[in-house]
């Protein structure tokens, strides 16, 4: 199947947005094992425990699907059918639908975890072909925010900097981030960094004491949600300490004098107050800031994950664009993907509100530009509905059917049970799934399986824009199909033009061509160059490849300026009271992906950390009458959830942690963590409220 004929192949790791290159060696019994490879520049051999142990989950096969299945009434069994008769089916329902109630009563949502090809073909079937926008990905739970900032900020969803820019940083901040766990081989260079160069400053914001906190040289324990006065009051010290670049504020930037004028009615003892962090803390921070060189910024769901998520993420882009440490050695902001193609999903406009290659949905001429590409229908202006908002208008009946693809929102989304809810109302649902055991699976009128990581051909790109090639190594099993190959069929039952693929290198090249005179143009790369050069960074022009975004310190805005946002530093979360008075915060886990539907099966990874559990302080827990292990009953306004205590020193009192990972246990659903998160949404991002909800604890 690979083009390369080697027992070994180079791929890259389907976890995180690292995107560890890894070498998979193929066994004549047809099983595989994977290392490190040393030729990535991203992991240079690393891999963490998740990488370690990839090749379980493609060796255990045990839990696949492996046929189409269908139903033709909600009350019938499903049954084996062949894909001609399912994607028929499909088809023949999707068309009864668009023509009775519009293009807009038919969603895909889908996932970070597509190859960029797959998502090029959906995104070109939905908005190209059905005429709807109505595709968003679980991307919007994760980087949603982050793009917006940058958006505003830099003029397009862009992030400037490389890896190799930590090992020439003298201070770096991380925000809102565990890296330690969630994208280790990243820590482990700053660990590294910061061994060999001891002066080199750390700075960690977490309302929990983590693993990451453990070579930092300030961890600033903050209050949840009040990121933006904290990045606000840093602003201020270092205006007022004149530790910023006049010159390129002058010179790059828009938007200054607002950003100042609020930020000097910010007192550092009343920031003190909303953080929860000392005085002392904040003064130190913005000096360790302030003295640098060069200054790095690391993010991830800490600030994105907020009703306040685009304003927390522009806030501390402000203080690059104050300092002027951006398109510089060792400077930038480095959002840290949670996905392993987040980027490249945004690259091919795979979200409700994005067009490919970074065009934009209000531009009529991008529009036009596209439809005359494509060859299709008319491309709506209007934004499609975003992750949450499919299943709201599921609920409301507004949306009939919804295609759900290499995603199990039964665990992942926020207010769970309303979005299972929301799959019960569906008139039709699809499932495209690698697992039969994903909960979504007992909603499906049609269930289409699908090939997993190292059984189909495409690129991912990685946090640092690092697009890397993923050679087919295995063929799925029994009849499963890659999920570029079945969205081809299904628009060719459509009767669409434009999806004859002959392979995944075809749907590169169409996607590529479209990134032609872009800022994030490709139009010259090939496979043939990316298995060559191992990896590369966009944009790729006269062959070569791009480590650093804006070092001629042009933006991508009109005029060229980076803009500085004045963000209000309103909270806009759930507020506790008497009945809920503690903040619940959730997040991952070290050796857990999303909703463990690989890393579940992995016997090694399941020993760390094995069930769901409620970190809390020791002193909430004794005001509770809770010990170790005691089973805690957490509530929110929306549901509930039943799991062991873990105390932990480490955490802000009043503030309790739960990692998303579970969902269901023998068919109850008293262990996940979502029962218990709201909808609230960024007004801007649509970005789901995660890491903010009031719950009430009680013994069990
Ligand atoms: Fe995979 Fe991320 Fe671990 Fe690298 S750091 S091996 S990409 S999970």
């Amino acid at each position: 199947d690979a083009k390369n004929s080697s027992k070994e192949l180079k791929s890259t790791c389907c976890y995180c947005g690292v995107g560890c290159g890894v070498v998979i060696e193929k066994q004549s019994d047809g099983t595989i094992r994977v290392r490190g490879d040393e030729s990535h520049p991203s992991n240079k051999g690393l891999l963490c425990s998740k990488g370690m142990n990839l090749h379980h989950t493609v060796n255990d096969q045990i839990d696949r699907l492996l046929f189409p299945q269908m139903r033709y009434h909600k009350d019938m069994p499903l049954q084996r059918v062949d894909w001609d008769t399912a994607l028929e089916r499909t088809a023949a329902v999707f068309k009864t639908f668009i023509k009775k109630y519009g293009p807009n009563s038919v969603a895909f949502y889908a996932s970070g975890q597509f190859l960029t090809e797959e998502y090029y073909v959906l995104n070109k079937l939905v908005k190209g072909f059905i005429g709807t926008n109505n595709i968003d990905t679980n991307s919007r739970l994760c980087m949603s925010s982050a793009v917006a900032a940058y958006k505003m900020t830099l003029g397009e969803d862009s992030v400037p900097v490389c890896y190799d820019d930590i090992e020439l940083s003298d201070c770096i901040l991380v925000a809102g981030a565990n890296p330690a766990w969630c994208h280790p081989i990243i820590w482990r260079r700053v660990e590294k960094h910061k061994a060999n160069n001891p002066a080199v400053k750390i700075i960690v914001i977490d309302p929990r004491v983590t693993d990451s906190c453990a070579i930092a040289d300030l961890h600033l324990q903050i209050q949840p949600g009040t990121d933006v006065t904290l990045f606000h009051v840093i602003a201020k010290l270092l205006i007022e300490a004149g530790k910023v670049d006049w010159n390129f504020i002058e010179s790059h930037t828009d938007g200054f004098e607002e950003l100042r004028d609020l930020v000097l009615t910010i007192s550092v003892s009343e920031a003190s107050d909303i953080c929860g962090i000392s005085e002392d803390y904040i003064y130190r921070a913005a000096e360790y800031i302030g003295s640098a060189n060069a200054f790095l910024s690391m993010w991830t769901m800490g600030l994105n994950q907020s009703v306040v998520g685009v304003d927390k993420n522009v806030s501390l882009l402000n203080l690059h664009l104050l300092t002027g440490t951006i398109g510089k050695p060792g400077s930038g902001p480095l959002s840290l993907t949670g996905q392993p193609n987040a980027m490249g999903g945004r690259e091919v406009g795979g979200l409700a509100n994005l067009l490919p290659a970074h065009r934009d949905l209000n531009n009529p001429q991008h529009r036009e530009d596209l439809q005359v590409f494509w060859g299709g229908k008319t491309i709506d202006s209007k934004p499609g509905l975003t992750a949450t908002q499919m299943f709201d208008a599921l609920n409301e009946g507004t949306l009939k059917a919804i295609w759900i693809s290499c995603t199990n929102p039964l665990i992942s989304l926020p207010d769970v049970r309303k979005a299972e809810q929301a799959l019960k109302n569906a008139k039709f649902v699809v499932v495209q799934e690698i697992s039969s055991k994903s909960e979504t699976l007992a909603y499906a009128d049609v269930i289409l399986p699908a090939a997993a990581w190292s059984e189909k051909e495409g690129t991912m790109t990685n946090s640092e824009r690092r697009i890397t090639y993923l050679p087919k190594v295995n063929r799925p099993p029994g009849e499963a199909l890659s999920d570029q190959e079945i969205f081809c069929r299904f628009a060719k039952k459509m009767q669409f033009k434009g999806f004859d693929f002959p392979d995944a290198e075809a749907v590169y090249l169409e996607h590529a061509q479209l990134t032609k005179g872009m800022n994030i143009d490709i139009s010259e790369l090939t496979y043939d160059i990316l298995r060559s050069n191992r990896s590369i960074q966009w944009p790729y022009t006269e062959q070569k490849s791009t480590p650093r975004l804006f070092t001629d310190l042009k933006f991508y805005t009109n005029n060229k300026r980076a803009k500085i946002y004045a963000a209000s530093t309103s909270l806009g979360s759930e507020k506790p009271d008497d009945d809920y008075p503690f903040i619940l915060t959730t997040g991952r886990i070290r050796d857990q992906w999303h909703t463990r539907s690989k890393t579940g099966k992995v016997n090694k990874l399941n020993q760390h950390i094995a069930r769901a559990y409620l970190s809390i302080h020791p002193d909430d827990a004794r005001e509770l009458g809770l010990r170790e292990n005691d089973i805690a009953h957490v509530k929110s306004r929306r549901g509930e959830t039943s799991v062991p205590c873990k105390l932990d020193k480490g955490i802000k009192k009043g503030v309790v942690f739960l990692p998303m990972h579970w969902g269901k246990i023998l068919n109850s659903d008293l262990n996940r963590t979502n029962n218990l998160t709201n909808n609230l949404l960024d007004p801007i991002s649509k970005e789901p409220d995660f890491k903010f909800c009031a719950v009430r604890i009680e013994k069990f």
